[in-house]
């Protein structure tokens, strides 16, 4: 790639980029935009009003950086540091997988459910890389008590910092541990485990473009992509109240595989696999008390 005459203006520099990016498959229109206004420090509107506005050669040069970096596939979320989610905006690296859209559902689910209760919930987020579930749900619930576990200490980092741009820190528990860990002996104490655990089966991983970039842990689910569901599945009848939900992310085929598995580890809980908004399967729901006696 070379840039031989560097365009000076924001509208140049946006040309220029969005011709690089034209060219590589799963950059987006807005790609170009973002990138300029992380650097700028103003927000992508602003661009549109200053269209003739000088870059300095720095910014120039930090601009084509990360354009290229982005045309090589790296995900606009690492570049700038940020991706939105819910009405959040989290801070994320590549310790982390990037927050998904399809998460939102889980998300919305957790809070249809905890708002429907008398009590404040006691949550695990099992996995919360991020921290995305875990800050989202402790900041709509305001009386709600959560824990995020996750067995990266670089993701936890992440998470510390979601938790504590949004003043949470008191209120989300940020736990190093392989699945609940430590959590086992509260027997029944949570009434809400929430996990996106890494689901995606190993030999789809090899074609998969995002694993690439983000980290192999949080998407390996070992040879049918049930692997670490499998295992969490057979810790959370130990800690899951009698009344409790357990909320998985799942990919779209694993559905009915996925909720036979949820029934077999908990007795007697009423399991739906529910889609997300694009008619997938994405969500499987585990509420224990609803078909006890
Ligand atoms: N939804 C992610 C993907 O398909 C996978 C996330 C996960 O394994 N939990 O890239």
């Amino acid at each position: 790639m070379t840039h031989r005459h560097p365009p000076t203006t924001i509208a140049g520099a946006l040309a220029w980029a969005r011709a690089v990016l034209n060219e590589v498959a799963g950059s987006e229109p807005l790609d170009a935009p973002l990138l300029l206004a992380h650097i700028l420090g103003c927000e992508r509107t602003a661009l549109l009003a200053h269209p003739q506005r000088p870059l300095t050669p720095a910014q120039f040069t930090t601009f084509c950086a990360l354009v290229e970096r982005r045309a090589s596939g790296v995900p606009l979320a690492y570049l700038t540091g940020e991706r939105a989610f819910f009405d959040l905006t989290l801070i994320v690296t590549p310790d982390v997988l990037i927050p998904r859209p399809e998460t939102e559902h889980l998300v919305e689910r957790a809070l249809a459910w905890a708002r429907a209760r008398a009590r404040s919930p006691r949550i695990a987020d099992v996995g919360t890389g991020s921290g995305v579930i875990a800050v989202t749900l402790a900041r709509h619930l305001p009386g709600a008590r959560v824990w995020a576990l996750d067995v990266s200490r670089a993701a936890l980092g992440v998470a510390r910092r979601n938790a504590a741009r949004y003043d949470l820190a008191e209120r989300v528990h940020l736990v190093q541990a392989d699945l609940l860990g430590p959590l086992l002996g509260a027997r029944g104490a949570f009434d809400l485990i929430a996990a996106n655990l890494p689901y995606v089966p190993t030999s789809a991983l090899e074609t998969l473009p995002v694993s690439r970039h983000e980290p192999r842990l949080a998407l390996d689910g070992g040879p049918d992509g049930l692997a670490v569901i499998r295992r969490l599945l057979a810790q959370v009848p130990r800690i899951l109240a009698a009344d409790g939900l357990l909320l998985l992310e799942i990919e779209a085929e694993q559905g009915e595989r996925a909720a036979a598995l949820a029934a077999t580890a908990l007795p007697g809980a009423r399991v739906t696999v529910h889609a997300d908004y694009a008619g997938l399967d994405r969500v499987i729901s585990a509420e224990w008390g609803a078909c006890k006696g």
